[in-house]
């Protein structure tokens, strides 16, 4: 993934800054609240949710499990519609291709549809290295981009920044960047978006290449589909001579009768609307009308590997409705920079240890980001089970067994960190495999009792600084029930 997040230190560092943060704190909550009791109102509006998750599940497995399938009938569709298809293994591999197809057109500006995927190679900084300008045309990315920010959130980027923060930006910045910001420019919404429309109205008709992701592509027609609020995505779209779209290879759908499952779920658990304002379809290139030349860049960058796990690849069925991020009281109070990768949030502690190995400090503490406690599963339209695929990855990276890669390779690697966990582990399957030395400790331990201390020394105080540690019982399990039942239990 992009570069900018390399050597971040582990999650709970990360976090700190943001926790002590009043603002950030006041802006998140604020922001995930009001989006999580919107979201539950457009969800509840539908009868057949149940249902509707489910297909969208199914619909997903199903791809995933035949995906090379699907990718040969998507390119050949996109052909046979007049497009042109790239493959790209890599960050490195998809930035190169971008930044020739630029070149060749002899441009040195493009205006830029918000897309996850450019994010994740890091395309705007591979851009500028080779002398193109690339504006960013979605609202919330021309905040991020013009307070020299990163994104903090899949759907809201800037949800970290609140109106007078952004009126300060504008009036700052817009100027470095293209038409200033008007004279007198207040913090009121109508007035932040009209200077926006502003500023990127002149860009809008003055670029000849715009770049996209895409929320869906089907193989069938070789039709890709972008959604959005803003309609920023359909100028993008339709007004460059070239277009260039940059699509991680997880988001193919089979058909049309299958896009349809998530043209329902996508906008209610995103924006918690019925249907997205702005729905922009495209089959390869049309004459006269849109862009006449397309190029389709079909990115893979750690996709196959997570394909390859049993357990993890569930991830890739994510839509990228942020549902997850909404509901999360660890994203809520660390906002969306601690995560360290453009994918922050529930979804980001499972995907970005995936994409990238669980090398780094960042990747490898990303599976503890989490209390486990369920909501993210609870919201996510395509069932993704997230705190099960958490507890995978923590596995992986406690028996060592890192998966680390090294250019187009898959390595594997001892783990550095947690050896505290892996002692008490062991230390734990000792016991239960000795029930004597087990009912032994545990009468000794209730016998002594009163001397335990009530938090936890080392390393384990600031773990029991925040709980309240379970009392032990006066008698353990097994000889209270001895005593009173009479019996021999299981155990004997
Ligand atoms: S994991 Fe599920 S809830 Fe989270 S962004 Fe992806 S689809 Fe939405």
């Amino acid at each position: 993934m992009s570069g900018t997040f390399v050597g971040m230190p582990a999650f709970p560092e990360a976090a700190r800054e943001a926790v002590g943060n009043e603002t950030l704190r006041g802006n998140l909550r604020h922001a995930t609240h009001t989006i999580r009791a919107k979201r539950a109102k457009a969800v509840s509006e539908v009868s057949d949710w149940a249902e509707l998750r489910e297909a969208g599940k199914r619909i997903k497995d199903h791809t995933l499990r035949h995906l090379d399938r699907y990718l040969e009938q998507l390119e050949e569709s996109v052909t046979a519609a007049g497009g042109i298809v790239h493959w790209a293994a890599d960050a490195a591999e998809a930035n190169e291709i971008v930044t020739q197809l630029v070149k060749m057109t002899g441009e040195s500006e493009v205006v830029k549809v918000k897309s996850m995927a450019t994010q994740e190679i890091g395309l705007n900084e591979a851009l500028e290295a080779a002398g193109i300008h690339a504006y960013e045309t979605d609202l919330a990315e021309l905040i991020v981009q013009l307070g020299k920010d990163r994104p903090s959130h899949i759907l809201v980027p800037a949800i970290h920044r609140n109106r007078g923060e952004i009126r300060d930006i504008f009036r700052s910045e817009m100027s470095e960047w293209g038409r200033p910001a008007p004279e007198g420019l207040t913090d009121t919404p109508a007035e932040l978006a009209e200077a926006a429309r502003l500023h990127l109205r002149e860009k809008f008709l003055r670029a000849k290449v715009g770049i996209s992701g895409a929320n869906f592509m089907v193989a069938e027609t070789g039709t890709l589909v972008v959604v959005e609020s803003e309609g920023n995505g359909r100028m993008c779209l339709t007004l460059p001579e070239t277009l260039i779209s940059v699509v991680g290879i997880e988001k193919i759908v089979p058909t049309w009768r299958d896009l349809e499952v998530f043209l329902q779920t996508l906008p209610r658990s995103s924006t918690a609307e019925r249907m997205n304002p702005y729905t922009s379809t495209w089959t390869g290139t049309t004459d006269e009308d849109g862009p006449s030349t397309f190029h389709l860049v079909l990115l893979d960058n750690g996709r196959t590997d997570t394909l390859a796990d049993d357990v993890g690849r569930q991830a890739l069925r994510c839509i990228r409705c942020s549902a997850c991020l909404n509901v999360c009281p660890v994203y809520e109070r660390a906002g969306g920079h601690a995560y360290g990768s453009v994918y922050p949030g529930p979804i980001g502690a499972i995907l970005s240890p995936q994409l990238r190995g669980t090398g780094s400090e960042i990747d490898a503490s990303l599976p503890y980001a989490s209390s486990l406690c369920g909501a993210c599963y609870e919201v996510c339209p395509v069932a993704i089970d997230i705190p099960e695929v958490l507890v995978h990855l923590r596995e992986r990276v406690v028996q060592g067994g890192e998966v680390t890669r090294e250019g187009n390779k898959v390595v594997l690697r001892p783990a550095k960190g947690h050896a505290a966990e892996r002692a008490a582990m062991r230390a734990a399957r000792w016991a239960f495999t000795h029930p004597g030395a087990l009912r032994t400790g545990q009468r000794a331990a209730s016998r002594t009792r009163r001397f335990h201390p009530r938090t936890l020394p080392g390393p384990g105080r600031a773990w029991s600084g925040t709980r309240e540690l379970p009392p032990v019982p006066a008698e353990p399990f097994r000889d209270w029930w001895q005593r009173t039942r009479g019996g021999k239990d299981g155990a004997e």
